[in-house]
């Protein structure tokens, strides 16, 4: 690992999910040890209060069945069989002082707890304390009792062995527990390196695009967890805006070529009259071929912007209520002679009322430009149809079907964007922008279009539109 690498370790996500993993785990483990540790320390005690407190049961009844010799000499016996350093035994009267006692030379620190006897005195039952000898590591846990109304005993026995115990115990846990914690870090960083490679492998992967490899993407395993989830929808974005992109140069490439005719078209009769033009009439032929060469450069610029804000919703619909009969009605009309003159019959069957809220200047405008196709691509002794259905539905349908040359799968898909045009039409006048704004239109209104054709058997438009409230 380079030393750049390494002083942004304690930066990465791995190294922060491997410390908090492996503090979790070291933390849990002092809570169950602590817990075990108070459990085993209070069993232990708790064994040796219950030896205490039966030897204290055993003298007392020793003592009201053989005397307080019998007591004495039993004391000195088990303490010697204990081992003197282990227990020690001591008779009291009840002020305390001591009559008789095992071997005391390695107890002589200990004396009479004074208070303890004055508790017992008062009834309280047998009292139970521990104690720390000075200059000595270990504890004495202490019993003083009544063996009769006269006498007290005080047994005292070393909790060295238990020290011991626990002792070890600590160290055993200490040593497990550094084991352990190297690795639980392992584990942890090997579990967070795992966990972060899809997180990097986005980064790459967007690093790489950000350099203009917009073609890379990032691998997607089959597991389908949160990583492959995000790989996916930043695939999924790319894709999108690889779309975008190519749509965009497509769409340049196209205004490029539109404007490009007509502003050629424009220099080249301004350079002919300038260079041939005698007259004043050759001088207003440019004229009038140029202000039409303008008028219809203006109405794609106009169409196109008009469609970019239908789009964006700047430009909203009125909201007014519109008939929809005398709409179509009124577009036949329009048509009708064009229609004529091409030897096209075009039959409306618009017969029901029905309202739609909008803007009636935009729908007659969509009507337009899909009737106008209808014409344009239907060929002499060919019919069109207009029919208004579902008026008692929620949303109504309008259908422009024509006997036409018809559209092929694959333009289907395309005849909605911007400046597209089907290799057949090209012959025909028209921008590729009809479609488009017709669609635009509907979806302002919250409808759509949508289109089914066969080649050389004619198209079928179908505009929904939601009915007036
Ligand atoms: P254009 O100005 O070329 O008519 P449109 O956006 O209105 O542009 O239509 C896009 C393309 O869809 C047309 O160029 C044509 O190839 C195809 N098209 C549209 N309507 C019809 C139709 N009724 N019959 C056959 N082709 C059609």
């Amino acid at each position: 690992m380079s030393s750049g690498k390494i002083l942004r370790l304690p930066n990465t996500l791995a190294f922060r999910l491997t410390l908090w993993y492996a503090g979790i785990f070291a933390l849990c483990s002092c809570v169950a040890f602590l817990l075990f540790y108070t459990l085993i320390t209070s069993v232990l005690q708790e064994r040796t209060d219950q030896e205490l407190l039966a030897q204290a049961q055993r003298f007392s009844t020793l003592l009201a069945g053989d005397g307080i010799g019998a007591v004495n000499n039993s004391a000195v016996i088990e303490a010697q069989a204990a081992g003197e350093k282990k227990v020690f035994f001591r008779l009291l009267n009840l002020t305390g002082e001591a009559f008789s006692s095992s071997n005391m030379s390695y107890w002589k620190d200990i004396n009479v707890d004074v208070g303890a006897i004055e508790k017992l005195l008062r009834g309280s039952g047998p009292i139970l304390e521990t104690i720390t000898i000075p200059n000595r590591s270990d504890e004495v846990r202490i019993l003083y009792a009544m063996l009769n109304p006269t006498v007290i005993v005080q047994v005292g026995q070393a909790m060295e062995s238990q020290a011991r115990l626990l002792e070890a115990f600590k160290r055993i846990f200490i040593i497990t527990m550094s084991f352990l914690i190297v690795l639980a870090a392992g584990v942890g960083w090997f579990m967070a390196r795992r966990a972060v490679s899809g997180i990097e492998a986005v980064t790459h992967t967007a690093q790489k695009i950000s350099g203009g490899s917009l073609q890379e993407r990032v691998p997607v395993k089959p597991r389908g967890d949160e990583i492959d989830q995000l790989a996916t929808t930043f695939n999924g974005m790319v894709d999108r805006i690889q779309t975008l992109l190519t749509e965009i140069k497509e769409m340049s490439d196209n205004i490029a070529h539109d404007l490009r005719s007509p502003v050629t078209r424009i220099r080249g009769t301004a350079e002919v009259t300038l260079t041939t033009g005698k007259s004043l009439e050759d001088y207003e032929n440019m004229a009038a071929s140029t202000i039409e060469d303008c008028d219809r450069l203006l109405d794609m610029i106009n169409t196109m912007l008009l469609i970019s804000k239908t789009e964006a919703g700047v430009e909203k619909p009125s909201g007014e209520e519109v008939e929809v009969v005398a709409l179509i009605r009124r577009a036949c009309e329009l048509f009708d002679p064009i229609a004529e003159d091409k030897n096209v019959s075009l039959n409306c069957y618009a017969a029901e009322k029905a309202l739609v809220n909008g803007d009636a200047r935009m729908l007659q405008r969509m009507l337009a430009n899909i009737l106008d196709n209808a014409v344009k691509y239907t060929p002499s002794g060919g019919k069109i149809e207009v029919s208004l259905t579902g008026a008692k539905n929620h949303n109504i349908t309008i259908s422009i079907r024509d006997t036409g040359v018809g559209i092929s799968g694959a333009d289907l898909n395309r005849i909605f964007e911007r400046f597209y045009r089907c290799d057949q039409s090209r012959s025909q006048p028209g921008t590729g922008l009809g479609l488009s704004l017709a669609r635009a239109i509907a979806r302002a209104h919250g409808g759509d279009i949508t289109v089914t054709s066969t080649v050389n058997q004619g198209s079928s438009f179908n505009i929904t539109l939601p009915k007036a409230a």
